[in-house]
């Protein structure tokens, strides 16, 4: 009954762990969570307020699929002064996440057969949708030794006769590592040169903590690249679903055909929040999550595990190899015996590390952190 590509998904690797780490605090015990994918912040104040607002103002119909469009022009308008490159509110399509962005784009692109490059560690979600649209995964693996930063040469080496598309996220999630400027000018060259299309997941763009942030899109100059965001990291609105995609415009136009199609507009009322949320400052937050970047390194480095070291997003990939050659037996153990949920790195392609998200508070971190380093002791 069920289609061979949807069977051909695997289930999340994630979900066990996060089961278990669930029935454990039913039960009272007190577990120590650091699987979180999202900022630990309420939403914004304004950003409610203007939902409210545009609730009983009756904003509760259909709007245009691609979005309202004062937040289409907001984006637009955006996007143009924060990356210095002319974009129009015709290559925006407001979607639901950063998600639906990143699928209606590799809709509008992969034909059957053709190779989508994916570099290792990767989020979850990029294998599925290439796979769920008749298209080959084709990985290009990081490797620890070389701070999980991909050569131009490896993927040179990756590239085939179909390869359409090749997906980049820096920040990156599950590393935290963020590509320079001079790699990103490199494989956009590359891309360029062997006709290859560009999607940059730039949804933790606002969560960079050393260097000034190099954007793809920005350095591509729009040019054969479509530019994915979000309001879910950037203003903690993850459960309003609004995120954008912009393309060229005859991307954007067939992703807008895939959106009109299937989900047609995001919730009206989430809209009007987004169009809020560029008048609110979250430096607040930024500030915390650096913070805890630099408590969450010092501890992990005082109590002897390796990892490297985030530049952006919140998270952090700890070697576990030297203590368990399988990262999922690792995570359970852990999660079992010291109290302490991670999310084993084989849900990312990186088998023998575990995600560590410091999107909660310093107090957990610590007590986290001290736990691992008791169990590792043991
Ligand atoms: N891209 C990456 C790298 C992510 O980590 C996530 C969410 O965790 C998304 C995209 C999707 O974000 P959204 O919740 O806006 O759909």
């Amino acid at each position: 009954m069920i289609s061979k590509r949807i069977k051909g998904i695997a289930g999340s690797k994630t979900l066990e762990i996060n089961a278990l780490a669930q029935s454990m605090k039913q039960k009272g015990i007190d577990v120590v969570n650091l699987t979180a994918g999202e900022p630990d912040f309420p939403t914004p104040e304004p950003i409610v307020q203007a939902a409210i607002e545009a609730l009983k103002a009756g904003f509760t119909k259909y709007t245009d699929s691609s979005g309202i469009p004062q937040l289409r022009e907001k984006i637009a308008d955006y996007v143009s002064k924060k990356h210095n490159v002319r974009c129009s509110p015709e290559q925006v399509i407001v979607t639901n996440g950063g998600k639906q962005a990143i699928f209606n784009c590799l809709a509008a692109l992969v034909e059957e057969g053709d190779d989508v490059l994916i570099i290792d560690p990767c989020w979850v979600s990029y294998e599925p949708m290439v796979r769920m649209l008749g298209g080959n995964a084709a990985h290009v693996k990081t490797s620890f030794e070389s701070n999980f930063i991909p050569s131009v040469e490896q993927i040179e080496r990756a590239i085939t006769p179909r390869t359409k598309v090749i997906v980049l996220n820096s920040p990156n999630n599950p590393t935290g590592v963020v590509y320079d400027a001079q790699l990103l000018r490199k494989i956009h060259a590359l891309a360029i040169e062997k006709n290859i299309f560009i999607v940059s997941d730039e949804v933790y763009d606002c969560l960079v903590y050393d260097n000034d942030y190099a954007s793809m899109y920005a350095i591509a100059g729009g040019e054969n690249v479509a530019l994915v965001n979000a309001f879910s990291k950037s203003h903690s609105m993850t459960g309003w679903r609004v995120g954008y995609l912009v393309a060229p415009i005859e991307i954007a136009k067939a992703a807008a055909k895939v959106q009109a199609h299937t989900t047609s507009n995001v919730n009206t009322i989430a809209q009007y929040a987004a169009l809020k949320a560029f008048e609110v400052d979250t430096s607040y937050m930024f500030k915390k999550f650096k913070q805890r970047r630099d408590l969450v390194c010092k501890l992990l480095e005082e109590s002897g595990f390796s990892f490297v070291r985030p530049s952006g997003a919140f998270y952090v990939l700890v070697n576990v190899s030297e203590f368990d050659d399988n990262d999922v037996n690792f995570c359970t153990q852990l999660l079992q015996e010291a109290h302490v949920a991670l999310v084993p790195g084989s849900a990312f392609n990186a088998p023998g590390f575990a995600r560590l998200s410091f999107a909660t508070s310093e107090e957990n971190l610590i007590k986290g952190i001290e736990r691992m380093r008791k169990f590792v002791r043991r």
